[in-house]
């Protein structure tokens, strides 16, 4: 929070910036010095805003916005005293809301992004930062002071902000005879730019091409002066906003730069879906798919969509859960849609009927993007899937409408080589025998591919699909049938995988039905039960789940968010065929120490293999020794 010291002037009062404001405009002026004209589509984009509050704001208090004034950004260039000024006649600002605004972070998450944006250090920072959104802090990459002056509409005080990045900032009441926001920088000196140009933002031929690469879509006219016509202005914005455009008339880089100036993205989308109604109902959406997914932290704070909603091209929210469901969260843009009253309130939002109609388009045309995208361009979709796949198999789990869908544009790791299938792929190389599609959660595919659990299928030549996303344990819990086969987890209940291996086990069990029962009645409350295995082959024994159990994954995923997890028995499954569980019978003949030594070992071992610790890790190093020291 702020803080007031001592007044510097009459009335002026200084205050520091909120601790994290610091480190914002550390982050900000030293990763984004390549991009420093980021700077003005920041300011406009803030005085757009200002604008639709003001209009909205006008709806039930038609005193605010007098009949016939027109709602517009101005900015104004002083070449020889290097000085900028983006004035805006919108909601404006009270004295409160500029000490909030400009002097805090009241953003719930900042903090903690921040931290963990200083922790991924260098490289990445301007991706990070583009996808957070810098706003009005982005002044200080080019200013060495900033002056703000606003009057919130309604009010008749107007407030006079400044600072000079470092240190903190004054506030003191000023006189302001309109309503609105002026932004007035004092530009630091020209520099040499990235590429040995001189970056010099006090021209007003630079300026104008920095508003018509980023903000020409802007609804409100953006004015400046003719150059060497004082009091002549004319507006450099084109104002049509790209998504009510015919899609016939848009070239594809005006997307890209659309996308990059509305995301802050520095790169490229990997895919741009520009939908508009189908029927009765009026809307548009421009939506994109990201090369890259957000950077961790903002990811699973942010748990909702990025589609922001518009009415009438006016701004309501950033963020619109209505709108995608949240596996689509991946999708950044925004929905305009002109069936919806101005003054819609959030809470209105979630009862009103004409956002399903839309939603359910969306979710359909994004889903079918996805799987063209899988056929035509499958270097893409290989970074889709990377960066947006484990969000968008949350679907499986949440959405059982488009679950087909979902799996369609899905890719798994797998036995077969080393990279991922998709399901179709693996349905086809299935041979006709196999009973079941045949999956092992794992926590990653290395492990996956050494566990004891796949020997059987591997013997078979039975491919497995590695599910090694945490989320792929929600997604079992509804996915378990597909293509008219029963989607099997190895690691789970009894696994025979034909009729023969079940006859053959079942044979072995009566062999050696005494031999279960000792190592069972040694291990005793350890285990949940001792059994035969048919899905070994090279390994002697392995722990195998009980049917309907929680994972190993799951298990691990509930302690690291702290709940507490029930004790859980697994199942000790031995191998007959092999020469260790051969020497164990031969050892029961005997009794006593040496075979009660060996059932430890096997049942550590058995842990061991499959990348678990031996449940007594005390026990099974004593076992050990004693068995290494007996020679
Ligand atoms: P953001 O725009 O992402 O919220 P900023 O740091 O750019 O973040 O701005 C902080 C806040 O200051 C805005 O949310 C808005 O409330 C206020 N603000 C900034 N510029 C203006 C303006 N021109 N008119 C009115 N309010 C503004």
């Amino acid at each position: 929070m702020t803080q007031n010291s001592t007044t510097s002037a009459a009335s002026a009062s200084s205050h520091v910036f909120q601790a994290e404001i610091e480190q914002l405009l550390d982050l900000v002026i030293h990763s984004l010095y390549t991009h420093k004209e980021i700077f003005l589509r920041e300011l406009v984009s803030n005085a757009s805003d200002a604008l639709d509050k003001l209009r909205v704001a006008a709806l039930t208090d038609a005193s605010l916005l007098p009949a016939g004034e027109e709602l517009a950004i101005r900015i104004e260039v002083d070449e020889k005293r290097r000085i900028v000024r983006v004035i805006d006649n919108g909601i404006g600002m009270s004295a409160a809301d500029v000490v909030e605004n400009l002097g805090t972070i009241a953003r719930s998450g900042t903090r903690r992004f921040l931290e963990q944006l200083k922790a991924a250090g260098g490289s990445d920072l301007p991706r990070l930062i583009g996808q957070f959104g810098v706003g009005f802090y982005a002044s200080f990459m080019v200013a060495r002071e900033v002056v703000v002056e606003t009057r919130r509409a309604g009010e008749a005080s107007a407030t006079r902000w400044r600072s000079s990045g470092r240190g903190g900032f004054t506030v003191e009441p000023c006189e302001r005879a309109e309503r609105g926001t002026q932004v007035e920088l004092h530009l630091a000196e020209a520099e040499e730019g990235p590429q040995g140009t001189l970056e010099d933002f006090a021209q007003a031929w630079r300026l104008e091409g920095i508003v018509k690469r980023y903000s020409d879509f802007v609804e409100y006219p953006i004015r400046m002066e003719e150059p060497g016509k004082p009091g002549t202005w004319k507006t450099v914005n084109a104002r049509k906003p790209l998504w009510s455009r015919p899609k016939s008339e848009i070239q594809p880089d005006e997307y890209v730069e659309f996308y990059k100036s509305f995301t802050g993205d520095f790169e490229e989308p990997l895919e741009t879906l520009h939908l508009s109604a189908e029927g009765g109902s009026v809307w548009q959406a421009l939506l994109f798919v990201p090369r890259t997914r957000p950077f961790d932290a903002l990811h699973s704070l942010q748990q909702k969509s990025q589609v922001h909603l518009y009415v009438k091209r006016v701004h309501i929210a950033p963020d619109c859960e209505e709108l995608v469901p949240v596996w689509l969260r991946f999708v950044r843009g925004l929905v305009d849609s002109d069936d919806l009253p101005l003054n819609i309130s959030r809470e209105t939002l979630q009862h009103n009927r004409n956002l399903k109609p839309i939603r359910s388009r969306i979710t359909r045309k994004c889903l079918e993007a996805l799987a063209k995208l899988r056929d035509a361009r499958p270097a893409d979709y290989a970074v889709f899937w990377r960066e947006h796949g484990a969000v968008l198999k949350e679907g499986l789990w949440h959405d059982d409408g488009f679950r087909e869908e979902i799996l369609a544009v899905s890719s798994w790791s797998s036995t077969h080589g080393d990279g991922t299938t998709t399901l179709a792929q693996y349905v086809e190389r299935m041979p006709a025998a196999q009973k079941a599609i045949y999956v092992l959660p794992a926590p990653d595919a290395r492990a996956a591919a050494a566990s004891p659990h796949l020997e059987a299928c591997r013997k078979k030549g039975y491919e497995v699909l590695l599910l090694t996303d945490p989320v792929d344990e929600f997604v079992l819990l509804k996915w378990t049938e597909h293509a008219g086969k029963p989607v099997q987890r190895l690691d789970r209940g009894v696994l025979d995988l034909d009729e023969e291996a079940r006859a053959e086990r079942e044979r072995k069990e009566k062999d050696h039905a005494r031999l279960v029962e000792d190592v069972q009645r040694t291990l005793g409350e350890r285990v949940e039960s001792v059994r035969l295995s048919s899905r070994l082959v090279d390994s002697p024994a392995v722990l195998a789940e009980s049917e309907g159990a929680l994972s190993p994954q799951l298990e691990r995923m509930m302690r690291q968010a702290g709940q507490s997890v029930p004790d859980k028995r697994r199942v000790l499954e031995l191998n007959p065929d092999h020469a260790v569980v051969q020497r164990l019978a031969a050892l029961r003949e005997q009794g006593g120490e040496p075979f009660e030594r060996a059932v430890e070992l096997v049942h550590g071992l058995a842990a061991i293999s499959d990348g678990q610790a031996p449940s007594d890790p005390r026990r099974f190093a004593r076992a050990l020794s004693e068995l290494l020291a007996s020679g």
